[in-house]
């Protein structure tokens, strides 16, 4: 059986880099870049005033403060977007507000709390307090200077990084496509949410657990009808699902089951299966297969079996496809409020709740099958087998996104 690592190395390595495509800025939060970003501008462009105030020779007011006023004549303004056109010589200013362009020959700016306007002295105004040289000017490329790199191939594109990106003046990037992925539900005993209930039948939670998920790793989930157990019946909708999509998440039927039918029908349709067992609980049937240049990621039927498997191979997966370098789930350290104790032979991967003093504790009861403690967990922690985590051990939680 292969250890967590080996199998998520086996996988990573199957993984060539989706193509690339152009898209708007705008529009490729999310996605992970496929060039290198160097700013084509300075950031600012231009020196510019940080306060409302007057542009002036910091020279000329080296002496002022509120007994003694300096008064200089007042050039003209420049409102923001404006450029005050003409310099300013010795004993003049002239009205800036935040953001208006450093008029040629000032080389600071006093901010208006520290002026006074005169009614006598039309055209003038006083000031009452010095400015050091360049003090109250954001300074030309003093934030990004043009030609510096300010992102990498497979950084992926925030918030934050799309705003710099539009700042810069970029409009549009090479992202890499994001791949689609089919979400199968295997299992005779499953119905869809919303139907009448039958004798031995439950409602099918996997793949609207998954597809949000999925979404999370940049990828586009699309959910295909349930599948009955048959290998007959298994085939066709892996083979509609392949059709459709670059890879196919199937849940349950991936044991040792009779009705197991997943391995067999991908085989059928030609796929070659590169591994089935990994050893971490919950989720040890995961199948990971390839066929051409897709790949199946065959999860185990359990609902809590089902997202650990997701969160620790798939996701990676999914994100270098993408040409991602980090593929890791974020973590957080944080003090153990209670024990977390494996009695197993495998790796543990336990729900836990990090309270908001941060404090670690397990997510009530910890068998696959238990939904009411996976939705209330906010993370996992790697328990080794036959081990017990005593109280106020730190670990490492491995964060499940809301
Ligand atoms: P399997 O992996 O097919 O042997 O399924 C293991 C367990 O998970 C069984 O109790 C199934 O009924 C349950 N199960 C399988 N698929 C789903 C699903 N999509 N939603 C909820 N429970 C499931
Ligand atoms: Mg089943």
């Amino acid at each position: 059986m292969l250890s967590l690592e080996e199998a998520r190395e086996r996988m990573l390595a199957c993984l060539k880099p989706l193509g690339a495509e152009r898209v708007a800025v705008a529009e490729a939060t999310g996605r992970f870049l496929a060039e290198p970003i160097l700013s084509p501008i300075d950031l600012p462009q231009f020196d510019n005033s940080a306060m409302d105030g007057y542009a002036l020779r910091a020279a000329d007011v080296a002496k002022a403060g509120p007994d003694s006023p300096v008064a200089l004549k007042l050039l003209g303004a420049a409102p923001a977007g404006e450029v005050f056109v003409g310099t300013v010589p010795s004993g003049t200013c002239v009205r800036l507000f935040t953001g208006s362009p450093l008029p040629a020959g000032a080389d600071a700016v006093v901010m208006q709390e520290d002026t006074r306007v005169d009614a006598t002295r039309a055209g003038e105004i006083e000031v009452l307090d010095p400015v050091k040289p360049w003090e109250n000017v954001r300074l030309r490329g003093e934030d990004v200077k043009q030609g510096t790199k300010v992102a990498n191939p497979g950084d992926r594109i925030t918030a934050t990084r799309a705003g710099l990106l539009a700042a810069l003046g970029i409009s549009s990037v090479m992202v890499r496509r994001r791949p689609v992925v089919a979400l199968l539900a295997t299992g005779s005993e499953l119905l869809e949410a919303g139907q009448p209930a039958q004798g031995g039948k439950i409602f099918e939670s996997n793949r609207v657990t998954l597809a949000p998920l999925v979404k999370q790793a940049g990828s586009v989930g699309r959910v295909f009808p349930l599948v009955r157990d048959s290998l007959e019946e298994t085939r066709r909708a892996l083979s509609l699902a392949f059709a459709e999509s670059d890879a196919v998440i199937t849940t349950g039927g991936v044991s040792v089951g009779e009705l197991d039918f997943v391995k067999g029908a991908f085989e059928q349709l030609g796929g070659a299966l590169e591994f089935w067992k990994v050893s971490i609980r919950p989720g040890k049937p995961f199948v990971f297969g390839r066929l051409g240049e897709k790949f199946l990621f065959g999860l185990p039927g359990n609902p809590v079996s089902s997202v650990v498997t997701f969160l620790l191979l798939v996701r990676p997966a999914l994100l270098r496809w993408q040409g991602a370098e980090q593929v890791e789930l974020p973590s957080h350290p944080g003090p153990l409020a209670e024990p977390l104790a494996n009695t197993g032979d495998r790796r543990h991967f336990m729900r836990v709740m990090t309270d908001e003093q941060g404090a670690v504790r397990a997510a009530a009861g910890q068998a696959s099958h238990l939904l009411g403690s996976l939705a209330v967990a906010n993370g996992l922690v790697d328990v080794p087998p036959k081990t017990i985590l005593a109280a106020g051990t730190t670990v490492k939680v491995l964060r499940i996104e809301e």
